[in-house]
């Protein structure tokens, strides 16, 4: 491990020093591993776990502000969250292990770094890691790379299974700007695609500090979080669905989709709702949103099979929220 400063920050103001160089640790349990690896080499932590930032409290429209401390393993018990989100309960107990859910933290689930072979092993040309290196996985192995939104440079997937659950739920994340300013961001606009710059991850920059992430108030429907992995437990999704899918006199009214596993972030393609909403559930409806889902899919040899497999699972959760 390379040598590095340590601060520890007590307040979200104390973070507008980080400089490009710097990196926030909250659980540690992704950051540290990479740093060990010597993936990323920040040459200054802040430890934000001394932060008044551990709270989940009701908002005035009866949403639930999630400061970014809080851990995996109380916002999965939290009794509000489970009543009225229960598909984020059951993402986040999908996730890693009880051990690193008491230590994961809501901001840092959300910023956790890729899962990709080749970004973990800095032997391998990775442009993730080392831009313009090239990508390890393209012809390589990439069972459990990405078949949408990716790009030339860059098929990693997003690894977060709360992250997933957010995007259903319509999540936004809170930001505290290096300025002082505080921004309000759709979840799905806080993360970009790869493009030919797949070492940009997010909009955030040096310096910006995620405070919480706030939910909006419940919504009628059945909450269903499915993940398919290679183990029981203890894996990341190689497909995962969130969905949130209200039936209203034998019509679909609503079908908030969200997908893991697929894409760099976690992924909701409006047209596939849309062709949803307003019809009576079939077989045939639930292949045409899966069409529409994966009409771009490309596959890289190794993961091919993550597209009938996409199909089959989102089709699985459509029957059984509609049944
Ligand atoms: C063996 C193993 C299995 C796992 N399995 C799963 C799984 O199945 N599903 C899943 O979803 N996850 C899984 N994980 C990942 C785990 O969920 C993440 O490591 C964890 O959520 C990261 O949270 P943290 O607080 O420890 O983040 P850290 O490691 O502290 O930080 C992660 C990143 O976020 C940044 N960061 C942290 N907080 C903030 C903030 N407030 N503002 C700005 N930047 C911030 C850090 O700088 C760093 O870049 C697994 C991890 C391991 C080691
Ligand atoms: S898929 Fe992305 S993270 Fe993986 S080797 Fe290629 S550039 Fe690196």
């Amino acid at each position: 491990m390379k040598p590095f400063a340590y601060d520890r920050a007590t307040h979200p103001s104390d973070i507008a020093f980080a400089d490009a160089g710097a990196a926030i640790i909250a659980g540690g349990t992704n950051l540290l591993d990479l740093m060990k690896l010597e993936v990323m080499t920040p040459d200054r932590l802040f430890d934000i776990n001394r932060m008044d930032l551990s709270s989940i409290q009701q908002t005035e429209n009866g949403g639930l502000k999630v400061e970014t401390l809080v851990t995996n393993s109380d916002l999965a018990a939290d009794m509000r969250v489970r009543q009225h989100w229960p598909v984020l309960s059951r993402a986040l107990l999908a996730g890693a292990s009880g051990q690193l859910r008491n230590k994961a933290t809501t901001g840092g689930n959300l910023l956790q770094r890729t899962r990709c072979h080749y970004f973990y092993d800095t032997a391998m040309p990775c442009n993730k890691r080392e831009p313009g290196s090239g990508c390890g996985a393209m012809g390589g192995v990439n069972r459990i790379n990405a078949v949408l939104g990716t790009s030339d440079k860059c098929i990693a997937t997003h690894p977060s299974d709360m992250a997933v659950a957010l995007r259903a739920l319509g999540a936004t994340v809170e930001v505290r700007k290096k300025s002082g300013a505080v921004q309000s961001l759709p979840l799905g606009t806080l993360y970009v695609l790869p493009g030919d710059t797949p070492e940009r991850e997010t909009v955030l920059e040096a310096g910006d500090l995620i405070t919480a992430v706030c939910l909006p108030p419940p919504v009628k429907g059945r909450q269903i979080y499915r993940k398919v992995r290679d183990r029981a437990s203890y894996a990341f999704a190689l497909v995962s669905v969130a969905a949130v899918v209200e039936v209203v006199d034998g019509k679909i009214a609503r079908a908030d989709l969200a997908f893991g596993g697929l894409a760099p972030v976690p992924w909701r393609d409006g047209a596939v709702e849309e062709l949803l909403i307003g019809n009576a559930p079939s077989t045939s409806l639930f292949d045409a949103a899966a069409d529409q889902l994966l009409r771009t899919a490309k596959g890289h040899g190794g993961n091919d099979f993550k597209i009938p497999l996409a199909r089959r699972t989102l089709k699985a959760v459509l029957e059984e929220a509609t049944r």
